[in-house]
């Protein structure tokens, strides 16, 4: 495949499925050579292969983003099997639901664990590469939920996905003279294995307070993600863009279907 990102090569973590596999597809089309990062190697090896039948260039690497050493084996591979990393899309994240008087320590520690550690240990992995070449482009995979929004349920994830733009907004100005960005996309209710699990009762309820009526592709927040590591966005460090079909907008019921 050619395309706006040939010779450039993207770790995804996340992209078993669901937002992580529509970045990765996006990316795939336009040429890059992907890093398909998760915990379970069949899943990850479809999306390889799904990819690889497009004609697009991907291989797996099995990490949990919560260990650093398995986050340090994600960036080695991807500097020996592509020599170099340009794009890092820092997807992966869990999102259980519990009402705070039910909510663990544990489950806590967990959500802030892949969500946000997660997130820092695979740019802190990234950064010495991305340095040295003087060149990179980073994409968070934030919310609305937690940054704009609140949800019954979700105050441990919320509190994950608002740190998420606090660390990125710091990154920002360190990595500012590296030529390297940091910019988050903040998704609304988008159509993934994980939104599945939570049922058709909770994705009818979405559907009815979304002004486009439905939820969003993976593909839509692969196309944001894509705009923030092109090269039109290189002036662009430290922003979020909301994609949720126009959820956050209503003040009332008014025009929602
Ligand atoms: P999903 O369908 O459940 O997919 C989650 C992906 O993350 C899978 O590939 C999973 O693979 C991987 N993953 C989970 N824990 C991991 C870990 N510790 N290390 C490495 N990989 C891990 O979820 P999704 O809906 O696509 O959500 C992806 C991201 O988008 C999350 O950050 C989520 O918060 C965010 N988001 C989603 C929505 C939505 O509407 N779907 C809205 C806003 C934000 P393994 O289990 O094999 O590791």
């Amino acid at each position: 495949m050619a395309g706006k990102f040939d010779g450039k090569s993207v770790i995804v973590t996340g992209a078993s499925r669901g937002l992580g596999k529509g970045i990765a597809k996006v990316f795939a089309e336009q040429g890059a050579s992907m890093l398909i990062v998760a915990r379970n190697e069949n899943a990850g090896s479809h999306t390889v292969e799904e990819i690889q039948t497009a004609g697009g260039v991907a291989s797996f690497c099995r990490a949990d983003v919560s260990r650093w050493s398995d986050v340090e084996t994600m960036v080695q591979a991807t500097m020996e099997r592509y020599g170099a990393v340009h794009v890092l899309c820092a997807n992966a994240g869990i999102f259980p639901s519990s009402p705070i008087e039910d909510l663990s320590e544990e489950e806590w520690d967990e959500v802030q664990a892949v969500n946000v550690k997660g997130m820092f240990l695979a740019v802190k992995a990234c950064l010495p590469h991305m340095k040295k070449q003087n060149y990179g482009r980073i994409v968070l995979t934030s919310s609305i939920t937690g940054p704009i929004t609140g949800y019954p349920g979700w105050a441990h994830y919320g509190a994950s996905k608002a740190a998420m733009l606090g660390f990125m907004r710091t990154a920002a100005i360190e990595c500012a003279k590296h030529n390297i960005t940091i910019n988050a996309v903040l998704p609304g209710n988008i159509i993934t294995e994980g939104m599945e699990t939570l049922g058709q009762e909770h994705i009818r309820g979405m559907e009815q307070s979304i002004p486009m009526g439905r939820l969003g592709d993976p593909e839509d927040i692969g196309y944001a993600a894509l705009f923030f590591a092109s090269p039109e966005a290189k002036y662009i460090t430290g922003q979020t863009l909301i994609v949720d079909g126009g959820q956050t907008l209503p003040e009332s019921e008014e025009g929602l279907i």
